[in-house]
């Protein structure tokens, strides 16, 4: 679960903020100056700060710039004036976002959440822990258990991914129907291989240009299938 960090003086509205981001799930806590706020900001225990431009004691832009040299999260700055915008954005004040003053509550919780997925996603990337499987323009992410072709996201069903998976790890590998309902279903039954032929049909129409003249999944006639490579 993500946790936000809000700053904000004003109480009706950091109330009011904080009711629509738990009720969207998050954790949230409060501070209602800009000391507190600036500790709290800078313990590295939030996923996203929402910060009021005016504060008493430390102002928004100052606990903005004190974090921006210690961590890389999201920042949404709050401020009563629109013409305040310009005027940060042109001392160069890194945040993310900037929302004026009235704003809508469910507007608010849309703007976290597209600015939480894109530094996810960024960490993500930067990460590369995941355990990918790249085959010309076919990607298989197997920790997340995404596939993506030239780029595109695919949607697998779990015996889609697994049999696609298998074949892909091991290519040039000629399997036969029965050996693959075995390792895939892992049952010993020959009534189902009909099965296999169901997905590899299902698969094909999801990754190859032109399912009859298939570029990853071969059948070999009278034998089963081998994924080129
Ligand atoms: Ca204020």
């Amino acid at each position: 679960m993500s946790r936000i960090l809000i700053v904000e003086d004003e109480e009706s509205i950091a109330d009011l903020e904080k009711d629509y981001l738990e009720l969207a799930g998050f954790e949230v806590q409060v501070e209602n100056n800009g000391k507190d706020g600036l500790k709290a900001a800078l313990s590295g225990e939030f996923d996203l700060l929402i910060l009021d431009l005016m504060l008493p004691e430390v102002d928004g832009f100052e606990i903005c710039r004190q974090v921006r040299e210690k961590q890389d999260i999201p920042i949404l700055m709050v401020t009563a004036k629109k013409d305040e915008i310009d005027k940060i954005r042109g001392l160069g004040l890194m945040a993310d976002d900037y929302i004026t003053k009235p704003f809508s509550p469910s507007e608010l919780v849309a703007r976290v959440k597209v600015h939480l997925a894109r530094y996810e996603h960024l960490v993500g990337a930067g990460q590369k822990q995941n355990d990918i499987i790249e085959i010309r323009g076919l990607k298989i992410d197997k920790t997340a258990r995404r596939v993506w072709v030239d780029g595109e996201e695919k949607t697998f069903t779990t015996k889609e991914f697994d049999l696609l998976t298998f074949l892909a790890e091991n290519p040039n590998h000629v399997f036969s129907k029965d050996e693959l309902f075995r390792r895939i279903w892992n049952m010993d039954s020959v009534g189902e291989i009909a099965t296999v032929t169901v997905h590899i049909k299902k698969i094909r129409e999801k990754i190859e240009y032109d399912s009859s003249n298939p570029q990853y999944i071969e059948t070999i006639w009278g034998v089963g299938y081998r994924f080129k490579i």
